[in-house]
């Protein structure tokens, strides 16, 4: 079935209207319209009762222009290929607009592991990684974690390609388990940028996050870690939801706990409810806060609740969570948008350092690993700021801005082959 809003077409909307701001003409930004190469994949697999079961798997190269293909994988039972594309996209943009060499790609197979055992879940990864073998590899494309996939996933990987090669390649995948060449700081890092970017444009606008209202969607590996590093920074973050709903306490939520509590992989409503307010998700996006993070999916803010956001300032930990038509309707409202492609590049930040460390066979100190991402985001952050402000624009386009001057750059000095 097609979906309503396609995140491809959203991806090209705002791209054609951050190159009118930057004067380009069609030739020079059209082939970052389409994706170099598109793989789709079936795989079967034994399952645990004897069953052969057949999956949908995607991998998605964007572009190379500046550098290696790079993006995660997801697991979720809405992966088609225009999801798969926008989100390669996307990273094309993101890697360009923290200004680290890589291009952008994306996987995903359509599927709910938790609908599978370990068993099951190990060895339909395994195929994926033999059936896309041929594209993927340390100086071709480096795949990473995005929804339901975890380190313990990225290990797999690595052994899966490793296998094939004959020796270890740790730098074939990031987000791996510190033991198999993970980096220090990686799994903290796409929260972490989220929570850098909130405290910047908080700074911008002479504010600081010391009691700022927050409420978070989705309490995953990004969600859970910007509203634990957000409340560490002195935010009260009064609401977070998942899959399963969400909680509500005006005098905020006991984060720290309920970060262990997701943090072994329980869902919000198998917490032990100490008298908050039960609220669904969409009660959670018109919230009046000063700041909503969405870090769940993509297109949760759409032309019919967008006039209905409360939230000041939105930072998107989530890919693509505000349609284009949304978006200005917020815009209208003055509500200031940090956008994705920025807010969260801290996570493909370190998963380049780790790519790096990989590389060199060297080891950096996690302290190390986050000052380099604190100076990598600032500088970006300043760079979209000030973009935007010269040209009287969103931060959206700002960014998108940003990445298009590289990645048009890279594409001209290259040149077409043949
Ligand atoms: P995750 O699987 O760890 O967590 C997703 C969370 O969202 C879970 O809490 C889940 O219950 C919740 N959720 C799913 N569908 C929902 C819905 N319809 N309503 C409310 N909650 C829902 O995934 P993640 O890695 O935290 O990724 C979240 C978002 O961040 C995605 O858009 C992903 O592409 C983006 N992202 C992830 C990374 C990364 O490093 N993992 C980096 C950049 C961007």
């Amino acid at each position: 079935m097609a979906r309503k809003h396609n995140p491809y077409e959203n991806f090209k909307e705002v791209l054609d209207k951050a190159a009118k701001l930057l004067d380009l003409t069609e030739n020079d930004y059209i082939t970052i319209k389409y994706p170099e190469r598109s793989l789709h994949v079936s795989l079967p697999i034994k399952m645990d009762n004897g069953d052969v079961r057949v999956f949908e798997g995607f991998r998605v190269q964007h572009s190379s222009s500046r550098g290696p293909c790079k993006g995660g994988i997801r697991y979720h039972p809405d992966v088609d290929e225009d999801e798969v594309k926008a989100l390669a996209a996307w990273m094309t943009m993101k890697c360009a607009v923290v200004n680290i060499p890589y291009g952008g790609a994306k996987g995903g197979i359509q599927v709910d592991p938790r609908t599978l055992s370990k068993g099951e879940l190990e060895r339909l990864t395994r195929r994926f990684i033999a059936m896309i073998l041929p594209l993927i590899g340390p100086e071709r494309d480096i795949p990473a974690p995005d929804v339901n996939t975890t380190p313990e996933i990225m290990g797999w990987i690595m052994d899966t390609y490793s296998m094939q090669k004959g020796y270890a390649v740790p730098g074939v995948v990031t987000g791996k388990p510190i033991e198999v060449g993970g980096s220090l700081g990686r799994k903290e890092a796409t929260g972490r940028g989220v929570m850098i970017s909130a405290r910047l444009l908080m700074e911008k606008l002479g504010r600081t996050l010391e009691g700022a209202t927050v409420s978070v969607q989705g309490m995953g590996n990004v969600g859970s870690v910007a509203a634990l590093l957000l409340h560490r920074a002195g935010a009260k973050v009064v609401a977070v939801s998942d899959i399963s709903g969400g909680f509500y306490n005006p005098d905020g939520l006991p984060i720290e706990e309920l970060f262990e509590h997701v943090s072994q992989r329980k869902l919000l409503n198998q917490y032990p409810n100490q008298g908050f307010t039960l609220i669904t998700n969409d009660q959670l996006l018109e919230m009046d806060v000063d700041l909503l993070v969405p870090a769940a999916m993509e297109n949760q803010i759409s032309r019919s609740n967008a006039p209905h956001v409360r939230a000041k300032y939105i930072v998107e930990a989530a890919n693509g969570p505000i349609t284009p038509t949304a978006d200005e309707i917020l815009d209208k409202n003055g509500v200031i948008v940090v956008p994705d492609i920025l807010a969260n590049a801290g996570g493909v930040v370190v998963s380049y350092f780790e790519w790096v460390q990989n590389l060199q066979s060297f080891r950096w100190e996690e302290d190390y690993v986050n000052d380099m991402l604190e100076h990598t985001m600032v500088r970006a952050f300043n760079e979209v700021w000030d973009l935007a402000h010269e040209k009287n624009s969103s931060l959206r386009m700002g960014a998108y801005m940003s990445a298009l001057q590289r990645v048009v750059a890279a594409k001209k000095l290259r040149g077409i082959f043949p």
